[in-house]
This record gives structure tokens, sequence and C-alpha cells, in this order.
């Protein structure tokens, strides 16, 4: 049996402005990018070779069997269901001026929202090495409690848990209730992602601090991106920086979850277990070649336009 890094959550499409700047009702042009975090990361270590699948849900419509085609395009077993219910995600994303983004949703709650946790089948988790999941789908019932339960079936079944918090401030109701929220679930991951921004806001520390208080709250890796100077990986017996690699960046969207697929594949493919990995993560030569290598999956998305697009293969990776 081929252990998958099995991802679940979001699952959509971002209309995204070609030009910059301009009001979201003024943009001219739209230029369509499938997405939602979790399905970038499965595309992403599918693209690198490795197995992967993604667990969500798409309206009946043709928006969503573009997404599954997508999904299968980039070798990902699409767990992908089909609902009546409600119509696939779609989001309209400006660029302001600061570099900020702002997004409108085409009738939200949107399909990929309403996956509940009956729908979600023992089979697709079964043969998962790793069950990695995000934030967005912890926003709204069901899929908060579909996101939850698979999270710890997979865990029981000997999954790794990784979870990346991907902070989306606007999707939220107010920012104290994404920070509760988000901090509540730490303790189920074995490995989180997150930026130093997204630690400050969380937790009002510097790097070091607050990498360790999220230790503290249960998570046995805590890895935080430093884009273009790479990364730090974080345990209570380790601190180790992997510095980045050098690149003329052109696109930095999806190059967290680019970065994420990379040391997903990384795991997945050395067999590493929940009871492995913080002996694996700690020694310098083996946490240098996973990161290393996820630092070079990240940068080279960073080099390309658009999320799933710009993935890399495994030959441009090694070939770095
Ligand atoms: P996020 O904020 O989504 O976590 P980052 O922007 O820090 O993500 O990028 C994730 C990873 O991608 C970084 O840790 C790094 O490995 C790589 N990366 C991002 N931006 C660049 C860049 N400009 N040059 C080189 N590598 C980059």
């Amino acid at each position: 049996m081929v252990r998958k890094v099995v991802c679940l959550g979001e699952l959509l499409i971002d209309f995204v402005p070609e030009s910059n700047g301009q009001a979201l009702a003024d943009v001219p042009a739209f230029r369509r990018a499938a997405g939602g975090a979790p399905a970038n990361v499965a595309a992403a270590v599918a693209k690198l070779g490795g197995a992967s699948r993604f667990i969500g849900k798409v309206g009946a419509d043709p928006f969503g069997a573009h997404l599954r085609a997508t999904l299968e395009e980039a070798g990902v077993d699409a767990a992908v269901i089909e609902t009546d219910e409600a119509r696939t995600g779609l989001a309209f994303v400006s660029l302001r001026e600061d570099g900020e983004r702002d997004f409108l949703f085409y009738r939200h709650p949107a399909a990929d929202m309403l996956l509940r946790s009956d729908e979600v089948l023992g089979a697709w988790l079964e043969d998962a090495a790793v069950y990695h999941f995000g934030s967005v789908s912890l926003i709204a019932e069901p899929c908060r409690t579909a996101t939850l339960d698979a999270a710890r079936r997979a865990r029981e079944l000997g999954a790794l848990v990784s979870y990346d918090p991907n902070v989306r401030l606007p999707l939220w109701e107010h920012a104290e209730q994404a920070r509760t929220e988000i901090l509540e679930h730490i303790a189920i991951a074995d490995i989180v992602k997150v930026s130093e921004e997204e630690i400050e806001f969380l937790l009002g520390l510097g790097l070091v601090e607050g990498a360790r208080k999220l230790l503290q709250m249960g998570a046995k890796v805590a890895v935080v991106t430093l884009g273009p100077d790479g990364c730090r990986v974080l345990t209570t017996s380790s601190d180790i920086h992997i510095s980045g690699v050098s690149v003329d960046a052109v696109d930095t969207t999806g190059a967290g979850d680019a970065f994420v697929g990379g040391f997903l594949y990384q795991l997945a493919q050395r067999g590493v277990s929940a009871g492995t990995l913080v002996d694996a993560v700690s020694d310098l030569v083996v946490c240098t070649e996973i990161f290393g290598f996820a630092n070079r999956v990240g940068a080279i998305t960073t080099t390309r336009r658009g999320a799933i697009p710009a993935l890399p293969t495994l030959a441009e990776v090694e070939a770095r």
C-alpha cells in the first residue's frame, strides 16, 4: 500500500486581477486560479511524484468539474464530493495598493464549507501517512467538525498530523475569534507551520518565544517560514535555521503551500511517523535535507505565476 499525504479543506476558484491597485468593482480582467490552501498542498505533493489525496466538496456545476479536473491533472487522488446543496466556491480578489488582498465571496458559504464528517469515507484516511488541514475549514460547521473528526481518525490510524493555521483574517468574524479558534487546535497537530507574522498575531510574541509556546501547547514541531530567508524548524530540543534559495520571485502566491507540500512529501517518502518525527527533524543533516528541499519547492513556485500552475516537478527541484 502506498501511503499518501491526505489533505482536507477548502476548494475554490480565485478570480485574481490581471492588474493591481484597483477597487474590486473596477478590475477590468480576472485570471481564474484553482485553489484553496490544502488543495494546493495536495497538488504540490503529487507534482513532485508523491502520492496525495484531497478530500473536499464542490457544487454540481462547471467550476466544480474544473477543480476536480485540475487536481486530477496534477496527479492528486481527488476525493471530491459533488453536491446540489450549494455552488462551488468562487472568490473575487483585488490587490490594494498596500499589497493586502480584498476578497468578495460569491454565495458564501459555498459547497466546500458544507463537507460533513459522515461523508469522509474511512478508506480515504486508512492509507494516510500524513493528514494535513488548515484553519479556513474550521470557520464554520459542518466542515469544522469534518476537519477535526478526520484529524482524530487519521491519527488513530497512525498518520502524522500537519496543521497550517494559514490566518486569513477577513474570513473570520472577529480577529479574536480567529486567534482563539486557531490556538485551540494546535495540540491536535504533530507539526505546525506558521509565518513570523502569524506568530506575532496569534501570540503577540517574537519568533523563538512564539514557536516555543506552540510547542508547549502540544505541537511537536514548529516550522516558521521566513520568505526569501528560508525557514526555522524548532522542537523542544532543537532550533535549526535552513537558509532560503535565491531566486527572482515574480509571484509568491502559493509559495507557503508549495513549501508545506515539499516537507510533507519528504516526511512521507522517509516513512517518518508521529513517533519518529522529533528525532528526524532535530537531526541537523536530516532536517536540512527535508526543509532545504521544501525551501527549493517554495522558491521555484515564486518564479512563476499562480499557485498550482507554478508548482515544480521533482526533476526541477533536484536540478537546483
Ligand atoms: P507563507 O507566508 O505563506 O508561509 P512564505 O512567503 O514565507 O510563506 O514562503 C514559504 C516558503 O517559500 C519560504 O519559507 C521559502 O522557502 C520560500 N520562499 C518564499 N518567498 C521566497 C523568495 N522570495 N525567495 C526564495 N524563497 C522564497
